[in-house]
């Protein structure tokens, strides 16, 4: 008789999250924004707006003003009044108050915010939740903090506002940079014109409507929203005191070209290379997470991201293969899904740079390793991508990517792998990973690199400077360091 062998009648049960999709009805965007000038929104001069897309799923959001050189020129006047007549001659604790009342108003809308940045960024709302917004609100309750104290926090100088800053920052955390520069700017006692980046706008006009809730004086804070042409005229405007700025290494060289020779203080952030350098006796899985949250953080648009990886050779191949399986339990997809690791890219562009250089580093001889995800049909997504077999020459491990590719090379002793780190325009951040403290001393000693981070990896607060050195830009933002570059002083 036949033995008849029964076939499950049901496939096999696939283990996976539950969708968990954070709403977007909390959002308030409206269909229009203008220029916030002199306390109030108004309709540009240049008569010309621009949208803004959701990078996720490439539907307008918003459509947003464009402000042209006599709106920038609006914007810094109104600043100007602002610093003579009202915030510069203000008393340092009546100052704080309102940069107190703007962290407690950024917390209350916190939630409100996180949704934003991410339809407009495409970060996961993870991120912008658990990381962006409690560190911007941290910002300005730091520095809402020494507005009172300024003369404690440097003993031995009598300091002093500069006047008028002209801060322009990009898109890849554009609360957080906002804080990192208007929170030190308004405590110091200096008035803003902020131009955030053109992709990611919208939650600097939340926070200038925040600001004009919280009753700070017209023209203390002023946003124009545009372009690099748009930056540039806040820039090279002669009535700026003092330029910051964040983003490309390339725009920060023409600043600094632009203003030689001027009155004009200046601070650059720009990009980096990041090494990120494991040792054989590092405790490998807590490693491992460490290189995750080093390059797949915000998809890698950081520009301190650990984007080399230096593994001790004789662990190399056992770290990669741990690497490898980790990297295919990420969850790449919708940014508004509470479980998502790797949201979106946060433009049509930034993911062509991203393709392109991926395509160099194969075409270079690199071997490429992509987890098998599948990625959403609309939107600008990239797999998080590895590479070994890397070269130093490689375009992949010399060039800024900014996207979530991890570029790996290995080293035998701890001269070579400093030797290798240190090859590098950059100079912006560095981490190790060792059990030995003597050897992360001795490390941190010869890293050139603003940051070093020992046996963790992105960890920021607001009371640690943070900078570069190189290429990477000068001046340091956060902590005291992040004041001073707001003032001038005298030797008591
Ligand atoms: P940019 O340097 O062009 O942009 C940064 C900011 O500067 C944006 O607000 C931009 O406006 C503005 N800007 C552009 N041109 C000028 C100018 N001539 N004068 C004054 N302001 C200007 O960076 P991208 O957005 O083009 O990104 C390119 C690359 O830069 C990335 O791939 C990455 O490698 C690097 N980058 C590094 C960052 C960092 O944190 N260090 C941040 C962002 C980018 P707009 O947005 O309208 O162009």
């Amino acid at each position: 008789m036949a033995i008849e062998i029964a076939t499950p009648a049901t496939p096999p049960l696939k283990w996976d999250y539950a969708g968990s999709k954070e709403s977007a009805d909390i959002a308030n965007i409206e269909e229009r924004y203008g220029l916030f000038i002199d306390g109030e929104f108004v309709s540009p001069k240049s008569k010309k707006y621009f949208p803004t897309i959701n990078p996720a799923t490439e539907e307008p959001l918003a459509e947003v003003a464009e402000a042209g050189e006599a709106d920038v020129g609006d914007a810094v006047a109104a600043a100007r009044r602002a610093y003579a007549e009202v915030w510069g001659p203000m008393d340092g604790a009546e100052r704080a108050k309102y940069v107190f009342r703007i962290a407690r108003m950024i917390q209350e809308r916190s939630r409100e915010l996180a949704v934003v940045e991410t339809l407009d960024g495409g970060k996961p709302i993870k991120e912008s939740r658990d990381v962006d917004l409690p560190l911007v609100a941290g910002h300005f309750f730091y520095y809402a903090g020494w507005a009172d104290k300024l003369e404690y926090a440097f003993p031995g100088i009598r300091p002093r506002p500069l006047g008028v800053a002209g801060q322009v920052i990009p898109w890849n955390f554009p609360l957080l940079m906002l804080a990192w520069k208007v929170a030190p700017a308004l405590a110091a006692g200096n008035t803003v014109v902020l131009k955030p980046a053109e992709t990611t706008p919208l939650t600097a006009l939340m926070v200038a409507q925040i600001a004009a809730e919280a009753g700070l004086p017209p023209g203390v804070l002023n946003v124009v929203t545009g372009a690099g042409a748009t930056g540039a005229a806040v820039v090279g405007h002669d009535d700026v005191d003092k330029v910051a700025f964040t983003g490309s290494t390339a725009v920060g060289k023409l600043i600094a070209t632009q203003l030689a020779g001027s009155h004009k203080k200046l601070t650059l952030e720009l990009g980096g290379k990041a090494a990120h350098v494991i040792f054989e006796d590092a405790p490998l899985d807590q490693a491992i997470e460490g290189v995750i949250n080093g390059i797949f953080f915000n998809q890698g648009h950081v520009c301190c991201a650990g984007s080399r990886l230096l593994v001790q050779e004789n662990i190399h191949d056992r770290f990669v293969d741990k690497l490898k399986r980790r990297l295919s339990t990420l969850r790449v997809g919708d940014p508004m899904d509470k479980n998502t690791d790797v949201g979106a890219i946060n433009s049509r562009a930034q993911l062509e740079k991203i393709t392109e250089l991926v395509d160099s580093g194969r075409d270079e001889g690199a071997e490429m390793f992509q987890p098998d995800c599948v990625l959403p049909d609309r939107g600008f997504f990239f797999k998080p991508t590895l590479f070994t077999n890397v070269a130093q020459s490689h375009r992949i491990a010399q060039e800024e990517i900014f996207g979530p590719v991890l570029s790996i090379l290995s080293f035998r002793t701890p001269e070579e792998a400093v030797e290798k780190a240190n090859n590098t325009p950059y100079g912006l951040s560095a981490g190790v990973w060792t059990s030995k403290g003597s050897r992360i001393l001795w490390m941190a000693d010869r890293l050139q690199a603003g940051v070093v981070w020992a046996n963790t990896y992105n960890k920021f607060d607001p009371a640690s400077p943070f900078g570069g050195y190189k290429e990477s830009g000068f001046g340091r933002e956060g902590g005291r360091h992040g004041l001073l570059a707001y003032m001038d002083w005298d030797e008591e």
